[in-house]
């Protein structure tokens, strides 16, 4: 059995091998600007309106509920490097059979250079089971602001989600816009068959999250063959044909913010996840064999 991410804390982190520095140096780094708690306050609108998660907020105030009381004194983290430094610091990658540092890297949309500084590794061994910190998002800005501000207006219908499921287009050009137009051609009264579209800087922004109507009126998704699984699974597409390219670095760091989120602040429970074509009577190759499907199974199976 393999530690979830959920089970590492920052103690753990700190113990585990290789990444002490890097998890030390994090911690130091969040910075922070004080808010003092107010009669009415609670922790979610706290954190709405510093634009932050309330799990962003209770890991910066080592909260572990959401009990607060007035006068008492919060850190608001910031949105900058610092905090996604930290949600990244928090996946660690365990190292399997016939991996090496740079299919990981690749995978991550890293550097060689990256991983190795980030694990403090000064050649390139790495052995089965050794876990390795990958700083996918580092250095990233929070890509989520407006999709936190868009969810925060509706009700998500929680009970009903059980899983996520991510898509490749299958072509390198497109938006939320032209796709919604396509699938209306192909009958689809609701338009845009996924509930979140991520960018490739080409139709829209490199790592752009564009969030649809089908999210933002918690309808089903039509982008599975079967109905049934529709009915339930949240679907994530990320634009470019992926059985030629690969993601883009700014993609995998969109997709995988937009995953602990919902996972993490939004749904509150590990929902199963999956590539496409890894439903049964899918019959496809997507999300292509260029997606980094298994790193994104040793995060978030
Ligand atoms: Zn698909």
């Amino acid at each position: 059995m393999q530690p979830t991410r959920r089970q590492f804390t920052k103690k753990a982190l700190l113990a585990a091998a290789g990444c002490t520095a890097l998890a030390q140096q994090l911690f130091a780094q969040a910075s922070s600007t004080g808010y003092t708690v107010r009669k009415g306050d609670t922790l979610g609108h706290i954190a709405q309106r510093h634009g932050v998660s309330t799990a962003e907020l209770r890991r910066a105030n080592r909260l572990s509920g959401d009990l607060i009381g007035v006068g008492q004194k919060l850190n608001i983290p910031g949105q900058g490097a610092a905090t996604t430094a930290i949600a990244s610091a928090r996946n660690p990658y365990l190292v399997q059979s016939g991996d090496t540092l740079g299919g990981i890297a690749r995978a991550h949309g890293i550097s060689v250079g990256e991983l190795k500084r980030a694990n403090n590794l000064s050649s390139d061994v790495i052995r089965i089971g050794q876990t390795l910190h990958t700083p996918a998002i580092v250095n990233t800005t929070d890509l989520l602001t407006h999709v936190r501000a868009a969810t925060a207006k509706i009700a998500v219908r929680r009970d009903n989600w059980q899983r996520i499921v991510v898509h490749h287009s299958a072509i390198k050009y497109g938006n939320a816009k032209k796709y919604d137009a396509a699938h209306r051609r192909r009958g689809m009264q609701n338009g845009l068959a996924y509930h979140f579209l991520i960018g490739n800087g080409i139709d829209s922004g490199d790592g752009e999250i564009e969030i649809g109507s089908r999210w933002t009126k918690q309808l089903l998704g039509g982008h599975l063959k079967s109905y049934q699984l529709n009915l339930s699974a949240i679907g994530i597409c990320l634009v470019g044909n992926f059985e030629q390219t690969q993601p883009s670095k700014k993609q995998l760091a969109a997709f995988t913010q937009l995953m602990e989120w919902l996972q993490g602040d939004v749904l509150k429970k590990k929902i199963q996840f999956a590539g496409h074509r890894e439903l049964k009577g899918e019959q496809t190759i997507c999300p292509g064999k260029k997606f980094p499907l298994a790193a994104m199974h040793a995060r978030y199976d």
